[in-house]
C-alpha cells in the first residue's frame, strides 16, 4: 500500500472565507501517484472546516448569511468561551456545522465526485496561518 500526507498552508485576509482547495488535493493525489484508495481531507484547527459542496458564488453567501444567523460574530459578550480573552467563539460553532473533513474515494487516479462536488475549505477566524492536512491511501 502506498500513502501521501501533505499539509496544505492558508492565511486567509479575512475573518471568514471559503476556499475551493479541489485543486489542491488533485495535485497531492498527482503526487502520490494512487490509482485506487480512499483520500481523507481535514482543517487541522477547530475554527476551520473541510466541506464538499458546489462552487456556486449565491451558495456561498448563503452559508455566510446562515451561519451567521445561527452563530453571530458579535456581540462577543454572547459567548461564554470568549469569556477566556478570545473573540472567536462563533468560530468554535461554525466549524462544528460545517464539519472537520470530507473522505472522496480515489478511482483510476482521479477524485472520484459526484456531480458539482468541490472541496472547500471554511475559514471562520482567519488572518493567520492554518494548515490543511491531506492523507491518501491505496495502491
Ligand atoms: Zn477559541
Amino acid at each position: 500500500m502506498k500513502s501521501l500526507r501533505k499539509e496544505l498552508w492558508f492565511e486567509v485576509p479575512t475573518r471568514r472565507a471559503f476556499v475551493n482547495i479541489t485543486p489542491q488535493v488533485e495535485k497531492a493525489l498527482q503526487e502520490s501517484g494512487i490509482k485506487e484508495g480512499l483520500c481523507l481531507v481535514n482543517a487541522m484547527h477547530i475554527t476551520a472546516s473541510v466541506y464538499i459542496n458546489d462552487d456556486e458564488q449565491g451558495l456561498l453567501a448563503d452559508y455566510e448569511d446562515w451561519l451567521e444567523g445561527l452563530a453571530p460574530h458579535e456581540p462577543i459578550s454572547r459567548y461564554r468561551h470568549n469569556q477566556t480573552g478570545e473573540d472567536n467563539g462563533d468560530a468554535h460553532l461554525k466549524r462544528q456545522v460545517m464539519g472537520r473533513e470530507v473522505v472522496v474515494a480515489i478511482t483510476e487516479g482521479r477524485l472520484d465526485f459526484g456531480p458539482w462536488e468541490q472541496i472547500f475549505y471554511g475559514e471562520f477566524d482567519g488572518r493567520r496561518r492554518k494548515r490543511v492536512l491531506v492523507k491518501i491511501i491505496g495502491e
